[in-house]
């Protein structure tokens, strides 16, 4: 068994659509970023590549590749699923939190769950999605920004 963490932060801008977990979230605020800037996404995946020893996000998938840009996160996440796959593991579970302000996320956490679930080939079971608010402090709290926190258990599939 191996663990990894992963956390990934971007700023909340007027003009962005606010894209969690690969759910489209009505709100007067959304993401800064080159890719579709899902923050949970992001998080996950880096949990992921680090579980494995693939490095992260930042090097499979650079922000200075136009091929990226606007792309759904659910696609990269796709991606990563294939990378673990080649180096020989199976995902046992992930749990994550967002880290938000507002809009109150609940409404959307199942949505989230089965999205990351279907990209990778996981049951719902084997997913967690929280959502929780810093109480008004710091960046996330007065809305500069959402953050996101995942970690993961991985194992060695059977040669
Ligand atoms: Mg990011």
């Amino acid at each position: 068994m191996r663990t990894g963490i992963g956390y990934d932060v971007h700023r909340l801008t007027e003009g962005r659509k606010l894209i969690l977990g690969g759910v489209d979230i009505p709100h007067s605020l959304g993401l800064l970023g080159h890719s579709d800037a899902d923050v949970l996404l992001h998080a996950i995946m880096d949990a992921l590549l680090g579980a494995a020893a693939l490095g992260d996000i930042g090097k499979h998938f650079p922000d200075t590749d136009e091929n990226y840009r606007g792309i759904s996160s659910i696609r990269l996440l796709e991606h990563v699923r294939g990378l673990l796959e080649e180096a020989g593991y199976s995902i046992a579970n992930i749990d994550s939190v967002i880290i938000a302000q507002k809009p109150k996320l609940r409404p959307y956490i199942e949505e989230m769950e089965k999205n990351i679930a279907d990209a990778l080939h996981l049951q719902k079971n084997q997913i967690n999605v929280k959502a929780t608010t810093e109480e008004g402090l710091g960046f996330t709290g007065t809305q500069e920004g959402i953050s996101a926190q995942a970690v993961c258990l991985i194992e060695a599939l059977p040669r």
